[in-house]
């Protein structure tokens, strides 16, 4: 590790020291959770490999063309498919939100609201292609439980942060994120990290100097004592 780079171990009060910074940066995001598990799995699955917009497009194709979730799952899946179409590898998507719909039955899910969360997480994570991820996302938009989904800007941003240990698992970084943030924070937290990793700690070259973070972030000092954003730093072991 570089003599400049100060390994900081995650607790609590840094993770609200973060949130702090970032809630002044950003604004404060408000929860509002919808209530509706089902479409937020489904939304999920649309999600992947494509930007919100054509997830976006391809969920209101498939609501205008299809009067209900039994409909979608008795359809053919062709008829699913082309209706999902905008929003990329279609498919093999229409496949996996049939799957995932007869395997939830008529269960409205609305269980999950009280359920205990591990209880929760580990019914959804039981569904044909769903991840740690896709469960914390159904938790914690459809009822706010205090679950917090790490997608690749939180993941990016937490591991330059040291929050995560070098080479966590995605898993491991969701453990993580469950110990050190505290639960009423859990939708900022993802939230927040998301606009800062799409804002200010880009993949490429993440700018650091405009950095809220910079004083607190071990990757950014080495970054900013190297003269320049780009140059790496060594992982926390
Ligand atoms: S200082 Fe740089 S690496 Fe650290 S959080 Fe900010 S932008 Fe990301």
């Amino acid at each position: 590790m570089p003599s400049n780079a100060i390994s900081v171990a995650p607790t609590r009060r840094r993770v609200r020291s973060i949130r702090d910074r970032l809630r002044a940066a950003y604004g404060r995001p408000i929860p509002a959770p919808h209530g509706a598990p089902v479409d937020e799995l489904v939304l999920t699955v649309l999600s992947q490999n494509t930007n919100d917009r054509n997830r976006d497009v391809a969920y209101a194709r498939l609501r205008e063309r299809f009067s209900s979730w039994p409909a979608v799952r008795d359809a053919g899946e062709d008829a699913v498919e082309e209706a999902i179409r905008p929003g990329g590898i279609s498919r093999v998507k229409a496949r996996r939100i049939q799957q995932i719909l007869r395997a939830v039955g008529d269960d409205d899910l609305s269980w999950l609201a009280d359920a205990p969360l591990a209880d929760g997480r580990e019914y959804l994570m039981s569904l044909p292609g769903v991840g740690r991820k896709t469960a914390a996302c159904v938790l914690l938009f459809s009822y706010g439980r205090p679950d917090v989904p790490v997608d690749t800007h939180v993941f990016r941003v937490g591991t330059r942060l040291d929050l995560f240990r070098a080479g966590a698992s995605l898993d491991e970084a969701h453990d993580e994120m469950l110990r050190l943030v505290d639960p009423d924070d859990a939708f900022e937290a993802h939230v927040a990290l998301i606009r800062h990793g799409r804002r200010t700690c880009v993949a490429r070259v993440p700018r650091c100097a405009d950095c809220p973070l910079r004083r607190m972030c071990p990757e950014g000092r080495v970054r900013l004592a190297a003269g320049g954003p780009t140059r790496p730093r060594a992982a926390r072991p």
